[in-house]
């Protein structure tokens, strides 16, 4: 069978413009080659120098794979403390931290990372990484094996530790003249400026030397890496739309298991196929107390309302029915509570709206509370990430992580919830995005070259401020 199978709408391409590769089993990872029968054509093709520049990956990481020759040579370094050899192989580590929307975006930036590096991208396998994504790579796990000698200490790994890049800074000349067998690179929301060097050419130089890097962020760093002047050619020639990084990178890299793409095509199949359009609403509200509040509500239907996402209610007229099969629209609403989506539910069934449309409204789940410990948790979180991405017209929360997944991998310039301050609705209570890229929630702001501070959000065209966060950064 060919990559493109044939639907009543036309062929479909099964490879996304050959960011994938077929030869892969299927029934291990049914969603890797029939997601493209969800989504539609995206306008967003990858340029053939991503698309060689993937292969050629695929082949490094063959070659250096866990297990494989090479890595075993370097393991054995790694153990005696060595420092290394000049290698074809070096790492980088990811560890598995914070939510899953964190996650997704922290892993798509640590493999870009790798891309520019020339380096293998191996995953801290944590409770369930396996468990949601598929193999990506061909011929070779990413998975970093179980007895990985530093893994026990992945946990205890801190801006402390000796081995902790920043802290190498400040202490000595060590971080300059001699390189270490590895690196521990604190990338969290609370780095400090001499964590943030790693944005400067003149460290990697440093960096560059060292075989392992182990690496814990929860940020999507990807927006500063386009501000460093030895990656911006490169960057520029895998990435001629700036607006598409995690579009294509997030379709390569995340590919359901079967257990979510059970979740997630039973879902899609009962509650979302049939309808004339499909509209998503992620309600993400960061409070204290559990609401649900009625100024959440008020935005989500001023936002729904005023920007003709959702059609208004008929408040007074008697019930007008319009001869023929009313267009039907579904609304997929995402929350960690049920409050939003039974108040909307109920509006549209006590009333009719003035268009005479139908509007359906269904809500997976309602968790009540992150519990990124669970794996069923984990599992709902992902297919509802990815369903949002289903959808056609999305709305989002100011500050989440998880609508960025879901606007990216969908395509989606999504409207984005302003965050309510002081529990009132903001008015305008969203505002259209200005392209579909996460935003980087801790960026540094720091010029490398003069030593000083500086507006990294005014640098360049393409890496702006973000709309729901004044000091993020984002592609544009
Ligand atoms: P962020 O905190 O919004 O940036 O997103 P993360 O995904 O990193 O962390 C939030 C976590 O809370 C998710 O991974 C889920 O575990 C849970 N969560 C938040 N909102 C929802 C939701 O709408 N549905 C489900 N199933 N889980 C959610």
């Amino acid at each position: 069978e060919g990559s493109f199978s044939q639907t009543s709408e036309g062929p479909v391409d099964k490879l996304f413009g050959g960011l994938l590769v077929s030869g892969f089993e299927e029934s291990s990872c049914h969603s890797r080659y029939q997601s493209a029968l969800y989504r539609k054509e995206s306008p967003f093709k990858p340029s053939s120098y991503l698309l060689s520049k993937l292969r050629s990956y695929e082949a490094l990481h063959r070659q250096c794979g866990p297990n494989s020759e090479p890595y075993n040579k370097m393991l054995e370094q790694l153990k005696k403390g060595q420092t290394a050899e000049i290698s074809d192989c070096s790492y980088v580590v990811w560890i598995s931290y914070s939510g899953l929307g964190n996650r997704i975006l922290t892993l798509a930036s640590a493999f870009i990372y790798a891309l520019l590096t020339n380096r293998v991208l191996l995953v801290d396998p944590g409770v369930d990484i396996a468990d949601l994504f598929c193999e990506p790579f061909s011929g070779a796990s990413w998975l970093l094996p179980r007895d990985y000698p530093l893994m026990s200490q992945f946990n205890s790994f801190d801006q402390k530790s000796p081995q902790c890049y920043g802290n190498m800074l400040k202490g000595s000349s060590s971080a300059n003249s001699t390189a270490a067998p590895y690196v521990y690179l604190h990338l969290v929301h609370d780095y400090d400026d001499q964590d943030k060097l790693f944005f400067c050419d003149e460290n990697q130089d440093f960096l560059r030397k060292v075989p392992w890097l182990i690496m814990r962020t929860d940020n999507y760093f990807v927006p500063s890496l386009f501000l460093m002047p030895s990656y911006e050619t490169e960057l520029n020639n895998l990435f001629p739309q700036k607006e598409a990084v995690f579009h294509h990178i997030g379709r390569y890299l995340f590919h359901p298991t079967n257990s979510v793409w059970g979740l997630i095509t039973r879902y899609y199949q009962a509650y979302l196929a049939k309808a004339d359009e499909r509209i998503g609403i992620q309600i993400r509200v960061f409070e204290t107390a559990p609401g649900p509040f009625q100024y959440v509500l008020d935005q989500i239907l001023s936002c729904t309302m005023k920007k003709n996402l959702l059609p208004e209610i008929n408040m007074h007229d008697p019930i007008s029915s319009p001869p023929g099969k009313p267009k039907s629209k579904v609304l997929l609403m995402t929350s960690l509570s049920a409050g939003y989506f039974e108040k909307i539910r109920n509006l549209y069934w006590e009333h009719s709206t003035v268009t005479g449309e139908i509007v359906a409204v269904y809500q997976p789940s309602h968790e009540e509370y992150q519990q990124t410990e669970k794996k069923m948790h984990n599992r709902k979180a992902w297919a509802e990430m990815y369903l949002l991405s289903l959808t056609d017209v999305l709305v989002t929360s100011s500050w989440s992580t998880f609508g960025y997944v879901a606007q990216s991998l969908g395509g989606l310039k999504p409207w984005i919830l302003y965050k309510p301050e002081n529990s009132t609705t903001p008015d305008p209570a969203c505002q259209r995005a200005m392209s579909m890229e996460p935003c980087f929630h801790a960026p540094p702001f720091y010029d490398c070259k003069a030593k000083t501070g500086i507006d990294t959000g005014k640098l360049v065209p393409h890496v702006r401020h973000c709309e729901d966060m004044s000091w993020g950064l984002k592609l544009v």
